[in-house]
């Protein structure tokens, strides 16, 4: 009998887990599948813009899956409900015996997952499931009393010590036995999933590109300590949207990191920083198995259940649209809006001051963020949003509250990614930029077409603290 590998977000033929077992004697051949799911998708709150990169890479994967004989077939159901059953009935009409994937873990993919496991059974099919999506997976490192971390630091600690063992990049599956199955033609948009102006080409697909953004970062990775705060400038991998859809593996950007600098993990370096990130990336999805009610719409920290939020339509509109009246939240949210990524530095910033600043619940931030973000990841998405409105895993407690003047100020000295985003303050000089104050005066003065903030810092501060207090 054949075998079937279902793609989700691992969209590439390289150290694909799934993939390398489906072809492991594979003697009557591999057949292959990807579901796309609108109205799971559009629940999900995926960005058009994320629909279109998978889309674009599912295509470029099905030309490098046809290169080994395997023919890549694209299906829709509208719900993750719907795939168990019309995956069997795949398996069935291609004469699959077996069943092959990697694990998503956020609740709704579980579900669907166990549904099949349970349906396989009676049609007589196996299934085979992976640990692919992170480098050490979930429930593997535990405290001591058995219970998943619920602090960075320490998990950090214990991961630094084990990940060499789950991190080795794996072969390139050969050519299979060539089938007479034609591959489906990959969609170039689904209905419901559009947008316009937004620069696709800022993101080409493919497998080799991710390999070439790898390549080209790794060769500034010493840098990355210093310069992966600065938003002017290129001092990230970009590999976000690569990652967030499988394009790439974590596996391949650990072993890049530690082929620039052998004692990376645990060392000191900037390659060393950058695999911090990636194990955040892993603790995040760690959180999401080890305390699902956060893949549910609640807090990490129950008692923050009860915070009251403040509801104001005009506020969260003028954070949406970058026009607070704050440049480096209204630079975040521009970029967000033209390009479909945010720099990490500003993601923080733009989400404290909607939690902080403005008072809004997190969940709505959290929702558009989703809606525009190309890499948008429900576990990085939500483990972000709840650690800047201190929800979350945060070890510092409900007063962390970033000063947008103090992280412009410092993250951006010279006003240029400020400016670049927000060209009305051209003329405005970054000693005002910083300074709520001399900001006010120098719109006067210059008569730059700019918004008055829309809160009082110091007030919103205050405010903010109460609520937290109150708690
Ligand atoms: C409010 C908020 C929301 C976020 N939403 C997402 C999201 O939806 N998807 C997403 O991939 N990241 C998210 N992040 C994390 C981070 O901002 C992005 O991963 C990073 O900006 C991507 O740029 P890069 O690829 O150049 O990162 P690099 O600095 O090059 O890092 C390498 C990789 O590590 C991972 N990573 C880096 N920082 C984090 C982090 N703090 N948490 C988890 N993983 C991390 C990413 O996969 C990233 O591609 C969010 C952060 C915050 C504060």
């Amino acid at each position: 009998m054949k075998n079937l590998v279902w793609f989700r977000r691992d969209l590439r033929l390289k150290d694909n887990t799934a993939l390398l077992h489906a072809c492991k004697d594979a003697a009557d051949g591999v057949v292959a599948v990807f579901y796309i799911t609108p109205a799971q998708w559009t629940e999900h709150n995926d960005a058009p813009l994320k629909v279109d990169f998978w889309l674009r890479n599912v295509a470029a994967l099905s030309k490098s899956l046809a290169k080994i004989n395997i023919p890549l077939l694209v299906e829709e159901c509208n719900q993750f409900s719907e795939v168990p059953d019309a995956v069997l009935a795949l398996a069935k009409k291609h004469g699959c015996g077996d069943i092959f994937f990697n694990r998503e873990y956020e609740v709704n993919e579980r579900r669907r997952d166990e549904s099949l496991l349970q349906l396989a059974t009676e049609f007589s099919v196996s299934i085979h499931q992976f640990h692919d999506r992170v480098i050490v997976p979930p429930r593997e490192i535990k405290t001591k009393d058995e219970r998943p971390y619920s602090v960075f630091t320490p998990y950090r600690k214990r991961w630094d010590k084990i990940a060499a063992d789950f991190g080795s990049v794996q072969k390139t599956p050969p050519k299979q036995k060539a089938l007479n199955i034609q591959p489906s033609k990959v969609p170039d948009s689904v209905d419901g999933f559009c947008f316009d102006d937004l620069p696709t080409e800022l993101w080409p697909a493919s497998e080799d590109e991710a390999q070439r953004r790898l390549e080209m970062f790794a060769g500034k990775i010493d840098d990355y300590g210093e310069a992966r705060d600065v938003p002017a400038l290129a001092g990230t991998s970009g590999l976000s949207p690569y990652l967030a859809a499988g394009v790439i593996s974590p596996r391949q950007c650990l072993a890049a990191a530690i082929n620039t600098d052998a004692g990376a993990i645990g060392g000191e370096g900037g390659a060393t920083t950058w695999i911090s990130e990636l194990t955040w990336r892993d603790f995040y999805a760690h959180v999401m198995v080890g305390f699902p009610r956060v893949s549910m719409d609640l807090p990490f920290k129950e008692k923050t259940k009860k915070l009251k939020w403040r509801s104001s339509k005009k506020d969260l509109e003028a954070w949406k649209t970058g026009q607070t009246g704050y440049p480096i939240v209204d630079a975040g949210m521009r970029q967000l809006n033209q390009t479909g990524w945010m720099h990490n530095r500003l993601r923080m910033v733009t989400a404290m001051f909607l939690t902080k600043n403005l008072l809004i619940d997190w969940r709505e931030g959290e929702k558009y963020f989703m809606e525009k973000l190309i890499d948008g990841d429900l576990a990085a998405n939500n483990g972000g949003w709840q650690w800047s409105a201190s929800t979350g895993t945060d070890a510092v407690p409900y007063f962390r509250i970033f000063s947008p003047f103090s992280q412009s100020k410092r993250f951006d000295t010279e006003a240029e990614f400020i400016k670049q985003m927000c060209p009305e303050l051209t003329e405005v000089s970054p000693k005002a930029i910083h300074d709520l104050n001399k900001l006010a005066k120098a719109l006067k003065e210059t008569g730059a077409d700019y918004p008055a903030y829309i809160v009082d810092y110091k007030e919103s501060r205050e405010r903010a603290l109460a609520a937290f207090k109150a708690l």
